[in-house]
């Protein structure tokens, strides 16, 4: 597996791919990888002729400077398993290379900066779309492979590709979850063990609100989320909305074309959690 650490090597790498006639698919990730990573990545082997993965803790989608300090960083199991899965090349940049000088542009996207976690991280989704843009120039993909985990932030990618006209085709991928449910993610690790015993109501509650609004029943969410605060977490939000716009149903629309998402973020301990699930599966 070839190992990328500058934007300058990325690109003379991704430019001979091309020019290849080869198609190139892109997993970009934080790092901390699990199996959910993984899968993405099986993906992009599946559909491409080549993957390439980037594992970069990007400062500027942290809004809170401790979240960006404890991320976990575990750069030399995240090699091996990437090895291990195929992957072509990983792309390792340092900060000083993604950001070497202060950043004045900034994208907008709109209504989805403001609601739900662009609400509760302001800013979070201006770095994530100047991240993503900035690694597709590097990587110059094909298709880029997003989980369905970050259903918000697959959203602000799919506008900011539609808006800007980028090349590159969006792949969403399904959530892996552990066997008790809670679905993966590198901040578990964060949890304690009492911490990571009680996670798993996140997704039963997703579960309850999801009957409750199938039978009619519409305060589900304020059910769950004092279910949710009685055993210790701090909910956010939840909510039911439309995976594309994250607008609220309206009277007239219809949730059998799964485009209705169950959403929840919540703290745990020192630890904030998101996740969701389809409202007709
Ligand atoms: P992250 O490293 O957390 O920024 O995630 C990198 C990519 O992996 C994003 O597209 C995430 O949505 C995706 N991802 C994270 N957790 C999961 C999971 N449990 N299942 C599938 N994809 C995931």
């Amino acid at each position: 597996m070839k190992i990328l650490a500058t934007p300058a090597d990325m690109l003379h790498e991704a430019l001979t791919i091309r020019a290849s006639g080869k198609t190139i698919g892109f997993v970009p990730t934080m790092g901390a990888l699990h199996k959910g990573h993984i899968a993405l990545l099986k993906r992009a082997i599946q559909t491409c002729d080549v993957a390439v993965a980037s594992v970069f803790v990007n400062p500027t989608q942290f809004n809170n400077p401790t979240d960006y300090t404890t991320y976990p960083r575990t750069v030399s199991d995240d090699l091996l398993l990437l090895e291990d899965a195929g992957c072509y090349a990983v792309f390792l940049p340092e900060v000083v290379d993604m950001y070497p000088s202060p950043t004045c542009s900034a994208i907008d996207v709109g209504r989805l900066n403001s609601v739900y976690e662009g609400k509760h991280r302001p800013g979070h989704f201006s770095g994530v779309a100047l991240v993503v843009v900035k690694l597709l120039n590097m990587v110059q993909p094909t298709h880029a492979f997003f989980g369905t985990k970050d259903l918000q932030q697959v959203a602000v990618v799919r506008q900011v590709v539609h808006d800007l006209s980028l090349p590159v085709q969006v792949v969403e991928c399904p959530t892996l979850r552990e066997p008790d449910g809670l679905a993966m993610s590198s901040r578990n690790m964060l949890l304690s063990k009492s911490g990571r015993q009680l996670a798993p109501a996140l997704h039963a509650s997703l579960q309850s609100v999801r009957k409750g609004y199938l039978q009619g029943i519409l305060d589900q969410t304020s059910i769950e989320t004092t279910v949710l605060e009685n055993k210790g977490f701090k909910v956010e939000y939840l909510d039911v909305v439309h995976k594309g716009t994250f607008r609220k149903p309206g009277p007239h629309d219809s949730f059998t074309d799964g485009n209705f998402h169950v959403v929840i973020a919540a703290w745990l301990e020192q630890v904030r959690l998101i996740d969701n699930i389809p409202l007709i599966q």
